[in-house]
């Protein structure tokens, strides 16, 4: 589904992604860990198509992605994207935050993507908060809205950075079970983060990145529980 073929990247003469390989199969959950500055988000930027890059190729279901963004409006409706900070529209209620995708960018109809974006709602249980604003919701309500717009597109795989680590601890648990049923339901996902108890329960697959390399990868529970590598040890050692 997502195959990430020998991508490296630079800014400006440091080399922030170094032969990356990655490749994430239909309904497949991926997570990505790593330090700070690893290069984690440049990944998923790159194939969102949010970054270009110098080397490699990136293919989504065997079509290849030009390097240099030139298919992006495409490409941001076959991947979807969830942020650290939500980016919701402020001044825009939960309803038509969900909706101004289909309608504008996918033609939907509007009372068809209404009907949509109700029971899109309603799965990560925000149906009755449908005409507030994002202001009048805490972080964990925003960020659902946020996978709530992402699902309304229809994409065919989402990838998400770190979307609980600007939420205060007690709202973490609440978008993790979203997630939790996204995955359940079979999505195809990247996810970047450091809740290990998630990776550990959720993930098919958890690499390790460290300074724009895959040092590691392979099953969760094996990546996580008998890391191979003094690098892993390490972060995990810190993180844990
Ligand atoms: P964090 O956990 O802090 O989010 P990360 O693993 O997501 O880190 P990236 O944001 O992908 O790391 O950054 C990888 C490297 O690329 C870092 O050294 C960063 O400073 C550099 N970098 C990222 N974006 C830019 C940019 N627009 N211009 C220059 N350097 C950048
Ligand atoms: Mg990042």
């Amino acid at each position: 589904m997502i195959e990430v073929k020998h991508i490296s990247k630079c800014f400006g003469q440091h080399e922030v992604l170094k032969d990356v390989s990655l490749s994430v199969a239909e309904g497949e959950v991926v997570c990505l860990i790593g330090p700070s500055g690893s290069g984690k988000s440049t990944v998923l930027r790159c194939i969102n198509g949010l970054e270009s890059y110098e080397r490699g190729d990136i293919f989504i279901d065997g079509q290849r992605v030009d390097r240099e963004g030139a298919d992006i409006h495409r490409l941001r409706t076959r991947v979807g994207m969830v942020f650290q900070r939500f980016n919701l529209f402020p001044h825009r209620t939960v309803l038509e935050n969900v909706t101004e995708g289909p309608v504008f960018v996918n033609g939907v109809p509007r009372d068809q993507a209404r009907a949509q974006a109700m029971a899109l709602l309603d799965k990560v249980g925000l149906a009755a908060r449908c005409d507030a604003y994002p202001s009048q919701l805490s972080g964990g309500q925003q960020q659902r809205v946020a996978i709530a717009r992402s699902l309304a597109m229809q994409p065919e795989a989402i990838l998400f950075d770190e979307p609980t680590s600007a939420l205060d601890p007690e709202l973490v648990g609440e978008v993790l079970a979203v997630m939790r049923t996204l995955a359940a339901d079979g999505m195809t996902m990247i996810v970047v983060t450091h809740e290990m108890g998630f990776a550990r329960e959720v993930a098919d697959r958890v690499c390790f990145l460290h300074s724009g390399s895959i040092v590691e990868s392979g099953a969760a529970a094996q990546v996580l529980s008998e890391p191979q590598h003094a690098r892993t040890q390490d972060f995990l050692r810190r993180v844990i």
